[in-house]
């Protein structure tokens, strides 16, 4: 069935210390909270995980990873396979989001690996898509975005494809203050789910969620949200910042 997500994305912010207390603090919130169907996610660096597993309640707060190695194991000095991500206690990880895509050459290739690894090691990938705004500048996204679908998800088996969920992230809109409208976001939202239908069928289309990413904060989650194909958040900068995560949590 799809849910509600709201994932934070701390990049490479906090050390661990700092890690911990912000995870203490978003846990205390979240377990105060009244009984939610909304799915927390904090995707911390890969020092904090297995600490962040241990210091929050983890049937109310999933832990992800932001990346994770193409290959299994073996020479690849510095990566982090997908099994030692799994093996701290995290569910999930985030793949192929921009910064990735273009500081790290990410292609779709290569993300295909990952993607398979991270699903082979029970991880839910958080798998993002989204245009430059060069791309949007031309009306051009929908095309930009299905490519990239096409690329990489489209590939997979429909059962391995129920154990994703996407975040769809305008490029222009990360980091930048600069949000896509309401508007825009359920636009690309039911195209995205339309791509999907078309390749597995309405019912898996149906059911995955899509989040929105771009400079969604405490004010303008809960318009976004209101969306019927945006099915909550990946949210970077705000996710810092305790009391603004939780109000978009509330956005619901
Ligand atoms: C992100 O990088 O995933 C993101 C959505 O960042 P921000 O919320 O800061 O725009």
């Amino acid at each position: 069935m799809r849910k509600k997500i709201v994932a934070g994305n701390w990049k490479c912010n906090t050390n661990l210390q700092e890690g911990i207390e912000l995870a203490k603090k978003v846990n205390t919130l979240v377990t105060s909270m009244a009984a939610t169907d909304v799915v927390v996610v904090l995707g911390t660096p890969f020092t904090h995980l297995a600490k962040i597993v241990e210091s929050v309640n983890t049937a109310r707060i999933g832990i992800a990873a932001q990346n994770c190695a193409a290959e299994a194991k073996g020479a690849f000095t510095g990566e982090i396979s997908a099994e030692m991500i799994k093996s701290t206690g995290a569910d999930y990880v985030i793949l192929g989001h921009s910064e990735r895509r273009e500081y790290y050459a990410e292609t779709s290739e290569v993300l295909n690996r990952k993607i398979s690894l991270a699903i082979e090691n029970g991880l839910t990938p958080i798998y993002c898509c989204g245009e430059p705004l060069r791309i949007r500048e031309t009306g051009t996204q929908n095309a930009f975005v299905k490519n990239q679908l096409e690329e990489t998800i489209c590939n997979l088996s429909p059962d391995d494809f129920r154990k994703l969920i996407i975040a769809y992230e305008p490029i222009w809109a990360i980091g930048t203050g600069k949000t896509a409208t309401s508007e825009q976001a359920q636009e690309i939202h039911a195209f995205i789910r339309s791509v999907i239908a078309e390749k597995f069928g309405n019912e898996i289309a149906e059911d995955v969620s899509i989040l929105y990413g771009g400079s969604c904060n405490a004010k303008n989650a809960k318009e976004l949200f209101a969306n019927k194909d945006v099915d909550g958040g990946l949210i970077g900068g705000a996710s810092l910042k305790v009391e603004d995560f939780i109000q978009i949590i509330n956005g619901f």
